[in-house]
């Protein structure tokens, strides 16, 4: 018998197979941030199941309260960390959103920003000069002005965003499109360059091409590839993920491995294989993806410098629960004489970046962020360390708020500067 579908169409409509293995244990509740934050069933990933399952089964349209408790989600997939029963709830929460954001009529400015935001992150000119005129205004002052005088207090999510702009580096050389083996040869990797990564934190491009390289891989930048999709799945755009996936698995055609060193992209290039079902190059490229820290971890040199720093590890989300990688970034750091790791309390619990999720649900994002700044303050720790560009956002930017002179950094970083006897250029 057909799956029903009730309140969704035919196009992406999520896997009821997948909401009936929901056994209604709530053993995921104490693990889902939104559920610790706001304490409502409806916002807890059994509540939001069973939403899904009612609108599946004909009992509930996308009334604006399934909407509210969907968007209340931080897509974050700890609960499928937490869940005995292999409840794929980030790809049900995906499809769900995608059936809501085509049919269910949104307010201005959400329709804005997820225009401005879908229609910038694909195109890198578009997104380059975006960002050009982003620096301009950083430049002559205008930042400050606006924050001292609240100008964007009006608009919340537009005062979200230019918040979370951190001060732009000035616009960086390109990362070489091919570095040869330092050490001894290993084999070829691909590095996928990221936009956010790309722009904001090239120094961290930088860095990971130059370990990479010194554990004995010779790094292309294969030209062509572009945007990973993972904002476009976040915001319920399967029809676009794909087409960012066709062109990167053109991209990164070959066999070398496929290297990320941000967590939301790596998650992302994991999906390929579900977001093209049939496709032999798609189903193989999932093979071949691989988190630097994965990489790193195996096969990097000891590092060489004492770093004297006391550092603490937050989990990305989408390396954590998405990758299920944890142990791997903890390792690097571990083997970088002089350095002291303190254990950082709920370190896999969501900072609140969550893609676009602290421009949506800023007052949300906010509370998670400034839970996880408590738990930073803490360790006593002078830098914290984290793996993905959003998180490094959102923590630099909350940081930043609160005047802490600790800084956030990606793990690849601490390594280079240790390999390279290199203190810390960039306040975090
Ligand atoms: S994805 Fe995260 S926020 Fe959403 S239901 Fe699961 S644990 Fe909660
Ligand atoms: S842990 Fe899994 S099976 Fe249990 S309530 Fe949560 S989603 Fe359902």
């Amino acid at each position: 018998m057909a799956a029903p579908l009730g309140a969704f169409d035919p196009l992406d409509p999520p896997d009821y197979e997948g909401i009936l293995d929901c056994i209604h244990c709530g053993i995921c509740l104490p693990q889902c941030p939104s559920y610790r934050v706001l304490g409502l069933e409806a916002d807890s990933p059994r509540g939001r199941v069973y939403l899904m399952r009612a609108a599946a089964e004909g009992r509930l349209g996308l009334t604006p309260a399934l909407v509210t408790h969907m968007d209340r989600c931080l897509g974050c997939r700890a609960c499928e960390t937490a869940c005995p029963s292999g409840v794929p709830f980030g790809r049900l929460l995906e499809a769900v959103r995608g059936q809501i954001e085509r049919r269910v009529s949104r307010p201005l400015g959400h329709r804005l920003l997820r225009t401005a935001v879908l229609g910038l992150f694909p195109h890198p000119r578009r997104l380059g000069a975006a960002l050009g005129l982003l620096r301009l205004y950083q430049r002559l002052g205008l930042s400050r002005l606006v924050r001292r005088l609240g100008l964007l207090a009006a608009f919340p999510r537009l005062q979200a965003l230019e918040r979370l702009l951190p001060p732009l580096p000035p616009r960086g050389k390109r990362l070489p499109d091919r570095l040869p083996a330092t050490g001894a040869r290993r084999g070829e990797v691909a590095l996928l360059a990221g936009c956010v990564q790309r722009l904001l934190f090239p120094e961290v491009n930088a860095a990971t091409a130059r370990l990479l390289a010194r554990s004995g891989f010779a790094v292309t930048v294969p030209e062509g590839q572009g945007c990973c999709g993972a904002l476009h799945l976040h915001w319920g755009d399967r029809q676009a993920a794909r087409a960012l996936a066709r062109r990167n698995l053109q991209a990164f055609g070959g066999e070398a491995l496929v290297v990320t060193n941000a967590a939301g992209c790596g998650t992302a290039l994991l999906e390929y294989g579900d977001l093209l079902p049939g496709d032999a190059a798609a189903a193989a490229f999932n093979a071949r993806v691989r988190d630097v820290s994965q990489l790193l971890a195996e096969t990097a040199p000891v590092p060489t410098h004492p770093l004297p720093l006391t550092v603490t590890y937050h989990d990305p989300c989408h390396l954590a629960h998405g990758q299920r990688i944890r142990a791997e970034p903890l390792r690097l750091l571990r083997a970088i004489p002089g350095l002291r790791l303190v254990e950082l309390p709920e370190a896999d619990l969501c900072c609140g970046s969550a893609g676009v999720y602290n421009l949506l649900q800023p007052e949300i994002a906010d509370r998670l962020l400034e839970r996880k700044l408590d738990r930073i303050v803490e360790t006593g720790a002078e830098v914290v360390v984290s793996g993905n560009p959003g998180c490094l956002l959102q923590l630099r930017m909350g940081l930043a708020r609160r005047g802490l002179g600790i800084r956030a950094h990606h793990p690849v970083e601490l390594l280079a500067w240790s390999f390279e006897g290199r203190a810390p250029t960039r306040e975090g």
